[in-house]
């Protein structure tokens, strides 16, 4: 199947830190949803490490594309508890994300290492979500355009732009029920065009650009025709497959 990536727009779930063998009937129920989305609409999963494996084999042959939610940034050495893009990649991902703010915050993650991170992926086969965002207080200071700019400089990988996706985040729209208006998504999301462009050159037009902040049925389409918004990176509602398969339907 073509690589999701490459389409007009990209759905994209985060299933966090949810999910055991138990729910692997709604990943299969956002399998069958996927095979319906339009032919330019790609849709992928990001699931817990333990889900990657039953979750991309059930997925295989469908359109749903499996991945992880990070990486460290080596292949393999002593490590213990984190997981390698090539493991990722021999569970069956095809892509992972890597920086969410969940991850910068909790685990302390900088921009450094998540282009590490980036760039183990990418050495690895695998597609790559880089996540940026701004906080409320940056937002509320005037800097946020500022913050994601800087975010990108140091976490774009090395390279050409193959494989490469950018979701925005405002980490003050995570799990709030909370989203910036159309205008400062399209404001937001042509800054990081430019950014891109000025990294890339010509091929920096067609990354997908992903706003992520609590994205439901109900705010989905209008987020999605804002400018130069080419998909959605869906946290809580992507945990309910009809919930996610009307979020693909309104991309
Ligand atoms: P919510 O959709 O739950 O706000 O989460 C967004 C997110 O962090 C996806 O990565």
């Amino acid at each position: 199947a073509r690589s999701p990536f490459l389409g007009r727009c990209l759905i994209a779930g985060n299933w966090k830190m949810h999910g055991t063998s138990r729910d692997l009937g709604t990943i299969g129920r956002i399998m069958t949803l996927a095979d319906t989305a339009g032919d330019d609409v790609g849709v992928a999963l990001a699931v817990p490490h333990t889900l990657i494996f039953p979750a991309a084999q059930m997925a295989d042959d469908s359109r749903l594309s499996v991945g992880g939610e990070d990486c460290h940034s080596a292949e393999k050495g002593a490590h213990t508890g984190c997981v390698s893009a090539p493991m990722l990649v021999d569970a069956g991902a095809t892509f992972t994300l890597v920086g969410h703010s969940e991850r910068r915050t909790d685990q302390g993650e900088t921009d450094a290492e998540v282009r590490g991170k980036a760039e183990a992926a990418r050495a690895a086969g695998l597609s790559v979500i880089i996540c940026v965002g701004e906080t409320e207080a940056e937002r509320d200071g005037g800097e946020a355009e500022a913050v994601v700019r800087r975010q990108l400089e140091g976490s774009l990988p090395q390279g050409d732009s193959a494989g490469l996706a950018v979701a925005y985040e405002p980490v003050w729209a995570i799990g709030t029920g909370r989203t910036p208006t159309t205008a400062d998504i399209a404001a937001m999301h042509d800054s990081i065009r430019s950014a891109l462009t000025e990294r890339f050159g010509a091929a920096g037009e067609s990354i997908l650009i992903l706003y992520g902040g609590s994205v439901k049925p109900e705010n989905a389409a209008e987020l999605l025709s804002a400018s130069n918004v080419g998909g959605a990176l869906v946290g809580g509602a992507s945990l309910d497959a009809d919930s996610f398969g009307a979020i693909v339907r309104a991309a």
